[in-house]
């Protein structure tokens, strides 16, 4: 569960909230990592909702999701993830989402505060009971210290008769190493 990769840590847990057949949510599609995982997870009764804004994150996902016949239990949005409603139309189990750039595409386009705190909102509003959303929050780039603060203000007001949140962060990496977020709905 503590892996040396914080992504593959985030699986691990995200893991354990999934059963065959669920729908859930890839809100930063990025690389298409985590939308494979999702993938895989859900089985082919599942369904996997990605979200991104950028044409070269949707393309290269569709193409691992097709090398991999996955493609079929995947809906690859090209929308801001704030507007997830008007997409999904059913409860959700999970929510994974990756703050920050396209490590391999144009640093310029980040997630921006304002959206991603809405985005949160609005999974929280279709999460199901012990339901999970993850957050990893990268904010070593500029205005990503103050996305992370304006998370953190968020979730830590979150009502704690409804919610569990809790954060993972590095201790001895240098400053502004990624933190994890994860909220349970109880
Ligand atoms: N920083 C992470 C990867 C983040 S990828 C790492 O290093 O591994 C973040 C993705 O979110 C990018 O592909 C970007 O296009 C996407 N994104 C940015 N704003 C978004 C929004 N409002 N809705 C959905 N996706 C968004």
């Amino acid at each position: 569960m503590f892996e040396p990769k914080i992504t593959d840590t985030v699986q691990g847990i995200v893991k354990t909230y999934i059963n065959e057949g669920d729908t859930v949510i890839d809100a930063t599609i990025g690389n298409g990592y985590d939308t494979v995982f999702l993938a895989e997870q859900v089985g082919i009764n599942g369904q996997v909702y990605g979200f991104d804004i950028q044409d070269i994150a949707i393309r290269s996902t569709k193409e691992k999701l097709d090398e991999r016949k996955l493609l079929n239990r995947v809906t690859l949005i090209k929308d801001s993830h704030e507007c997830v409603k008007d997409h999904i139309k059913s409860s959700v189990k999970v929510a994974m989402f990756n703050l920050g750039y396209l490590p391999s595409g144009d640093k310029e386009i980040i997630t921006k505060p304002e959206s991603t705190i809405k985005a949160i909102k609005n999974m929280l509003d279709i999460l199901e009971k012990n339901g999970l959303i993850s957050i990893i929050s990268y904010y070593g780039h500029e205005g990503g210290m103050i996305e992370k603060n304006e998370v953190n203000k968020y979730l830590g007001e979150l009502n704690n008769k409804q919610y569990d949140v809790i954060s993972i962060a590095y201790e001895n990496r240098k400053m502004n190493a990624p933190i994890i977020y994860l909220v349970r709905e109880k």
